[in-house]
């Protein structure tokens, strides 16, 4: 029983899953921010996209902080779509960080930390770490075997020589591992890095003749190096605002790192780290690279969450934000008045907004094409004609969901590819929004709690 479940769990972990945006993989750019007509999964809204580009650029010169940028759009337009093309575009070193208005309203921590939280994972500081390397001609090598067999430690001796000293290095465990690794023997030539103790072999010294003869002409042969022996290398670390909070808040640990569960952090941290990594920036030992934070449904927040980011955009740390929604003139949250997209005039008026159209028939079936490739199914040039009718007259996403449940419609009646029939059947099977409700308003009355009179509705 037990087995069997194992061999479960494995196939499990092998299917990929697809996620409603996987095919996206960047904003379909070409080098000079023009957007092509279908490129890195992405299709048509090409103002929008160009507008996203420009934004992309202006975060990776990295100079300018606390812009804020507004998608607005009829659902199911690429709002979405296009932050995670901005994510892509980014790269990895650049933090981007994402939450549906509706996150932050929960009961573990408030909502200003929350989004106080998230703003700090939009924050990246790229420390930079000054290591010495030294390299030189080993001339002996030295180990105890600890007294007890099998005994897990050992130490012991390495002298090596430079051009200028002879210097002997005490062995730990890690470094006598890295040479057993390497393979090295006294006449080698090698390198240690000072700070991570790591040991690379470079080759041997011209020094020792007797080497030479025994080793023939194929062997590669480094001379002892006579200039510069010891290198500073830099090593560059890139991490989140937020990492270093969770690290140094003593009542979560850097463990809460890996589950989430990070739960509020004090200011008195954050104000000790802003002002130990604000000492690194002058001493130019880090950098802050400013990311994006990304809200969807940005209708969801209330007032006091719309004058906290009017105050974190202020931040000279602070990262580039962008806002989706797809809500009209509607009620501001937490108060009685009304504003476009329910975002309060003052916060709307540091917006740069760019706007999604609805998309043409052709660009629907552009889509539909892309993501019947990336759920791998195949299917007939009749069928994605229909689904694309479907598609202009119902929603876009609607169609995007038909095509995994036509597939599964069609490997029931063992086709290989999907026909129109299956297009059909799933249709039936499923409804859309438009149907669903005509056939709420027919059958309401068989409801509990319709609120919905005879008649009202049927404009829709
Ligand atoms: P809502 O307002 O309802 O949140 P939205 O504007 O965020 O909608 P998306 O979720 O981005 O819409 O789009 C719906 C689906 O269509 C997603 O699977 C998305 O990846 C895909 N899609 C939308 N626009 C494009 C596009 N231009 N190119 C490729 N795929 C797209």
């Amino acid at each position: 029983m037990a087995e069997i479940k194992l061999s479960e769990m494995r196939d499990l972990t092998r299917i990929e899953r697809i996620g409603a945006h996987s095919h996206i993989r960047g904003l379909g750019l070409d080098s000079v921010l023009e957007p092509r007509v279908s490129s890195e999964g992405m299709v048509g809204q090409t103002s929008a996209r160009k507008a996203a580009g420009v934004i992309v650029k202006m975060v990776q010169e990295g100079k300018i902080a606390g812009r804020a940028v507004l998608l607005a759009g009829q659902p199911g337009t690429g709002k979405t779509a296009i932050a995670m093309g901005m994510a892509k575009s980014l790269g990895q070193e650049t933090p981007f960080a994402m939450l549906a208005g509706s996150e932050l309203f929960s009961l573990e921590m408030s909502k200003t930390e929350a989004l106080m939280q998230a703003f700090r994972k939009a924050i990246g500081v790229r420390i930079k770490e000054e290591t010495e390397v030294i390299e030189g001609e080993v001339v002996e090598i030295q180990i105890d075997r600890p007294a007890v067999a099998g005994a897990a430690s050992k130490t012991g001796k390495l002298t090596l020589k430079t051009t200028e000293m002879e210097t002997v290095y005490d062995l730990g465990g890690k470094m006598i591992e890295a040479l057993g690794k390497e393979k090295v023997q006294s006449g080698d030539v090698i390198a240690i890095d000072k700070a991570s103790g790591k040991i690379t072999k470079l080759g041997r010294s011209f020094s020792r003749s007797r080497d030479y003869d025994a080793m023939g002409p194929q062997t590669k042969f480094v001379q002892c190096p006579d200039g510069e022996l010891q290198k500073r290398k830099e090593v560059v670390h890139c991490v989140t605002l937020h990492e270093i909070d969770v690290i140094n808040s003593r009542t979560q640990g850097f463990l809460a790192l890996f589950t989430g569960d990070t739960g509020e952090i004090r200011a008195e941290v954050r104000e000790q780290i802003d002002t130990k990594v604000a000492e690194w920036r002058e001493e130019g030992k880090a950098e802050i690279v400013p990311g994006v934070l990304f809200i969807d449904e940005v209708h969801m927040l209330d007032i006091e969450c719309f004058s906290f980011l009017n105050r974190a955009l202020e931040n000279d740390m602070a990262p580039i934000l962008v806002v989706a929604t797809n809500r009209g003139i509607t009620t501001i949250r937490g108060t009685n008045y009304k504003s476009p997209h329910g975002i309060p005039i003052d916060f709307l008026d540091r917006l740069l907004i760019i706007s999604t159209q609805p998309y043409t028939e052709e660009e629907i079936r552009k889509i539909l094409d892309i993501r019947c490739q990336e759920e791998d199914v195949e299917m007939s040039e009749d069928a994605k004609v229909l689904l694309t009718k479907i598609g202009t007259d119902t929603s876009l996403r609607y169609a995007i969901n038909l095509i995994t449940s036509a597939s599964l419609a069609c490997q029931k009646r063992k086709g290989k590819i999907v026909e129109m029939e299956d297009i059909s059947r799933v249709y039936q099977l499923f409804y859309d929004v438009k149907r669903s409700t005509q056939y709420l308003m027919e059958y309401q009355s068989q409801y509990m709690f319709s609120e919905v009179s005879v008649g009202e509705g049927d404009e829709d």
